[in-house]
This record gives structure tokens, C-alpha cells and sequence, in this order.
């Protein structure tokens, strides 16, 4: 079966109004192959900025924008957290969700993780769901058993059928930011194990399920990615800020 095929772009705490005009801009003209979608996330004061911007050069209706986080509440005393429906007031359709870095840094567990993923379908966003170990789980070749328990509470919460709405992002730790990507036959092999911890659950589901990779992928490396079976399009943070090397990489998905 032929899986949606996504790039999309983390920009973290990086970007300006500057990038967001340069990138929808540079975004305007890109060809894509019919089954490709690019989503963009800035941060969250850009979110409605890119929006208009992408309106305005009348880009392609596969280019989408996403948020890097959401809240797991609805609305109420929750100061500094972002919700599902101002999100979808900025025209999102996308949500980046259990990052490494929110997972490392801001402590976010597999369960919030999890209630995140669910308060995100509910609203009709597509979750991004990041998963991935660090260097010494790999070392320790425990990679397997760590990422079952990030998938297992979102199976648990949501149910594997909601699968059908999510993109897993498979992001080793060790391989972002950090220039070392896993190698395209290491990489395979890790979307493959996802792929199979899902068959096993549901054969249809885990047909359908995009799984991008992310670790540094750049306009080098991003074709022999992209061309491995189990790898669906990629997570892309540091080259997504520079519009050009990014455009590479979203014509080689
Ligand atoms: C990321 O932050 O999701 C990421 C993959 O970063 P980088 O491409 O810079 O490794």
C-alpha cells in the first residue's frame, strides 16, 4: 500500500517573521510529487503569520501548517499552554507531540504524551507522534523495548484504529541535532520494528501509518532516507530553516 508521504519542517525556538515570509515565499514554487505534504511548524507567535503568508503566495494545498505543542486542557487556568481550538483559530492542521526535547527538558511523560495525542484527534488535528532512544539505550540495546513503551500508552489511550490519523516521527535521541544520522539500513530497520509492533496489533493500520524519520537529515543524506521502504518522509530541524537546502529536501520525499 502506498503511504502518504510528509516533510515537515521543527523549527523549534527558532525563526522570525523574516523566515516566515522567505519560507512561504520559497515554498510557493515547489514542485511536489502527488503524494507528498510539507508541514511547516514554527513557534507559536508565527503560527497565523505563516498561515496568511502561505494564502498569499496561493501556495499548494499540500503544504499545511503545524504547531509544535498543544496543551492536553481545553481552556481554563492554564498559564502559558496553547489549546487545540487557538491552534485551530491559526489554521493548523498538524501538532508536533512528545518531542524529545519536551520529553527531556519539560519532563513530559509517555502518558501526557498520550493525553495530548488524544485531546489533539479529538480537536481533528494530526498528531506528530515523536518517539526515539538515546544513545545509551541503543548501546544498551534496549531501543526496541523503549520505544514500545512510548507507542503502548498512546495504543492504550486512543486505540490503534486513531492510528489511521497519526504520523509517527522516529527521532534516535542521539541523532538530533547532533550532525549523526542513523545510517539509511539502521533507520530502515528501526521503522521496520515500528511498523511490525503496529501489524501485530492491526495489519491495515500499520500499513497506513506514515513513519517519518528525523536525526539530522540534511540535502545530502535525505534521498538515500527517504528511498528506504519503511521511511515515509522525514522530521526536519536544523535544514529546515535555511529554505533552500529545506526545498531540497522536500523534493527528494
Ligand atoms: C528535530 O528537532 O526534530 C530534528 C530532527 O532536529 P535536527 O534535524 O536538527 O536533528
Amino acid at each position: 500500500m502506498k503511504r502518504q508521504t510528509i516533510v515537515a519542517a521543527n523549527w523549534k525556538m527558532n525563526g522570525s517573521f523574516g523566515l516566515v515570509t522567505e519560507m512561504s515565499q520559497g515554498l510557493a514554487d515547489l514542485q511536489l510529487a502527488n503524494d507528498v505534504s510539507v508541514v511547516v511548524c514554527p513557534s507559536a507567535p508565527f503560527l497565523a503569520a505563516l498561515t496568511d503568508a502561505l494564502e498569499h503566495e496561493k501556495a499548494s494545498e499540500h503544504i499545511s501548517v503545524g504547531a509544535q505543542n498543544v496543551s492536553e486542557f481545553e481552556q481554563g487556568a492554564y498559564t502559558g499552554e496553547i489549546s487545540t481550538s487557538m491552534l485551530q483559530a491559526c489554521k493548523v492542521q498538524y501538532v508536533i507531540l512528545g518531542h524529545s526535547e519536551r520529553r527531556s527538558i519539560f519532563k513530559e511523560t509517555s502518558t501526557q504524551v498520550a493525553h495530548k495525542v488524544k485531546t489533539a484527534l479529538d480537536a481533528g488535528l494530526v498528531p506528530i507522534l515523536c518517539i526515539g532512544e538515546s544513545e545509551a539505550q541503543r548501546t544498551a540495546e534496549q531501543t526496541e523495548t523503549v520505544l514500545a513503551a512510548q507507542l503502548q500508552p498512546v495504543i492504550d489511550e486512543v486505540g490503534i484504529e486513531r492510528f489511521s490519523h497519526i504520523v509517527i516521527a522516529y527521532e534516535p535521541v542521539w541523532a538530533i541535532g547532533t550532525g549523526k544520522t542513523a545510517s539509511p539500513d539502521m533507520a530502515q530497520a528501526t521503522h521496520q520494528f515500528i511498523r511490525k509492533f503496529l501489524a501485530d496489533i492491526d495489519k491495515d493500520i500499520a500499513a497506513k501509518t506514515p513513519v517519518l524519520y528525523g536525526g539530522s537529515v540534511n540535502a545530502k543524506n535525505c534521498e538515500a532516507l527517504f528511498s528506504q521502504t519503511d521511511i515515509d518522509g522525514g522530521l526536519i530541524g536544523g535544514a529546515s530553516l535555511k529554505v533552500d537546502e529545506f526545498k531540497v529536501i522536500c523534493s527528494a520525499a
